[in-house]
């Protein structure tokens, strides 16, 4: 390989959303992983990525006529997707040498810059046929089969960009916890260097400068934690220097990865300002910044908005704050992109489910993660509220999607009680649960839809991002008051709020609470002004878009990143 002594920053992610072709992510931390490349791309930075092949995908949902998931594997293949580079990197597990093959995707940027994405790759022949299947899976398997991934993700990433040539890494941005593993080989790198045989403390001071941390979740089980003696086991090419490492990370003889993260990085943050407050209350040893989240525009705009913004905002994609000038389109054209992109989602649902929905009724929108904490059933807390409500103020078409992490029971049971729910109400309130969420369906859903709604239990939206593609193409969000929407929501401006995010309630209370602001909402604000003054609600779109979509873009957040945590 060519010498790359060029300076670049080097992020690593487990999850990449890069092609809707290539199932290399499970959600929003892939898809938020994708779009910050894309727009590092488009902004000229220095950047290059490190993830996972994952061969066999997250998983291929499968819904039968009770909404219970099945999960199938999902084959395809690298070869005609991505390209082999000449370099090997490799690591030990369980004094087994895996060697691991590289593989790159280039992101190329609007004046043709490129970001390469490194995907490793264990599946080689000298290999173990149980190491082979170590890049297979993405969150797959047992702890033991993480640890292993988290391994070659951390340690066979650094070792990866050394063979590549990239020898000058300004910084190594950790997004979210699973790569923190990174920071060990850092340390024996200096080791190395320094000729001594164990990593000193003062070593472990050293590599602080070089390492960027962000956290993206409240919940518990979004940090990875594993026993020591099972990275005894897995890590043995560390051997005793790890307690010398890793002791000051590691609470009753487990290893945290946030805390390892925590303690070895530089720059800290959480993805909105609200979180970056949490994460502080919840590590309050270390300083935790904010970096709101955003989307790449040029990814998740529908067609007919591209035409518009074309025409009327002709340096949209490389100055995405142009789009505040949405509010000189005439609402006209707003109400005929969006007519497009809605037909567009109609025809998706008919030829998904075989439930044709009415152009001219007001669609909403759920599509996220199917997980206890996003409540996704929250919608249907009152059913005989839901068909007066309708009754009064005007009918409601609805579509849900989302997949649940395979051992996610609460997850699965929240899609089990969304399809009861959906027959129960039958054609008084239509509703459809859309299988396989994927980056396709994610398009059309946020952009067809006249109403995205969210309604996670707070705190615990770290972010969320759907809401913001949603914006981007003029769709309003009725959410909770939590995660970005916390910013985003100007009432009755850019959509509507759920929820009275300052007060102590109990979960169960809260969530009547939510539901019942959620129904006033609809009933007394937004289903008469769509039905009878579309004028005002068409203005809410354009506002969506200025005030949003000019914001809430990776392009802002990217530029953030630089001048926060890379060149600082
Ligand atoms: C944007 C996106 C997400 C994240 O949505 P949230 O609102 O953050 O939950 C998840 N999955 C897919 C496929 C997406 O496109």
């Amino acid at each position: 390989m060519r010498p790359n002594s060029e300076e670049v920053i080097a992020y690593f992610s487990m999850e990449i959303g890069l092609d809707p072709a290539i199932p290399t992510y499970a959600g929003g931390l892939g898809m938020l992983a994708g779009d910050t490349i894309r727009s590092a791309a488009d902004l000229e930075i220095p950047l290059v990525a490190v993830s996972l092949i994952h061969r066999r995908g997250y998983f291929r949902q499968r819904l039968d006529a009770r909404g219970n998931q099945t999960e199938e594997p999902v084959t395809w293949q690298p070869e005609e997707l991505l390209r082999e580079l000449p370099v090997v990197s490799g690591v030990e597990l369980e004094h087994r040498a895996v060697t691991l093959r590289i593989w790159c995707y280039e992101v190329r940027g609007l004046s043709g810059h490129v970001v390469p994405v490194y995907l490793l790759d264990s599946n080689v022949a000298q290999n173990s046929d149980w190491d082979r299947t170590l890049t297979d899976y993405l969150y797959g398997g047992d702890p033991h089969y993480r640890l292993c991934q988290e391994v070659i993700l951390g340690v066979g990433g650094v070792r990866a960009l050394r063979a590549l040539g990239y020898t000058n890494v300004r910084r190594f941005h950790m997004n979210e916890g699973h790569s923190s593993l990174l920071t060990l080989e850092l340390m024996h790198e200096k080791a190395r260097e320094a000729g001594v045989p164990g990593v000193t403390r003062e070593l472990v001071q050293s590599i602080r400068p070089l390492c960027v941390f962000t956290t993206h979740t409240p919940v518990a089980a979004g940090h990875d934690q594993f026993p020591i003696e099972l990275m005894r086991q897995v890590a043995t090419e560390y051997g005793d220097s790890f307690d010398d490492c890793v002791q000051d990370f590691c609470l009753d003889r487990t290893l945290n990865m946030t805390y390892l993260a925590l303690g070895n990085s530089h720059y800290i943050n959480g993805v909105a300002k609200r979180h970056g407050e949490v994460a502080q209350h919840m590590f309050g040893h270390y300083k935790i910044d904010s970096i709101t989240n955003g989307v790449h525009l040029g990814t998740w705009v529908a067609p007919s908005f591209v035409r518009l913004y074309d025409r009327d905002i002709p340096d949209w994609r490389k100055d995405n704050a142009g789009l505040r000038y949405a509010l000189g389109i005439s609402k006209v054209d707003i109400w005929r992109a969006h007519q497009d992109a809605k037909l567009e989602l109609i025809r998706e649902v008919a030829a998904s489910t075989g439930v044709n929905f009415d152009p001219g009724i007001l669609t909403m929108g759920f599509a996220r993660r199917a997980t206890a904490y996003k409540r996704a059933d929250l919608f249907f807390f009152n059913p005989s509220r839901l068909i007066t409500m309708t009754a009064n103020s005007g009918p409601l078409q609805v579509v849900f999607a989302g997949k649940a992490h395979p051992r996610d029971e609460g997850g699965k049971d929240t899609i089990r009680r969304v399809f009861a729910q959906k027959d129960a109400l039958g054609d008084k309130v239509k509703v459809v649960y859309l299988p396989d969420y994927d980056m396709r369906l994610a398009r059309l859903l946020v952009s067809g839809v006249d109403l995205w709604l969210n309604t996670p239990q707070p705190p615990l939206e770290a972010s969320g991002t759907s809401g913001m593609k949603a914006a981007i193409n003029g769709v309003p969000s009725l959410s909770v008051l939590d995660g970005w929407w916390h910013e985003g929501c100007i009432e009755g401006v850019t959509g509507w709020g759920i929820g009275n995010s300052s007060k102590e309630i109990n979960a169960v209370d809260e969530w009547a609470h939510d539901a019942e602001t959620l129904y006033d909402k609809l009933e007394v604000l937004i289903l008469p002004m769509f039905y009878r003054e579309a004028d005002r609600y068409v203005e809410i779109m354009r506002h969506a878009i200025a005030l949003n979509g000019s914001f809430f873009n990776t392009e802002r957040m990217v530029n953030q990143y630089v001048t926060k945590a890379y060149f600082r």
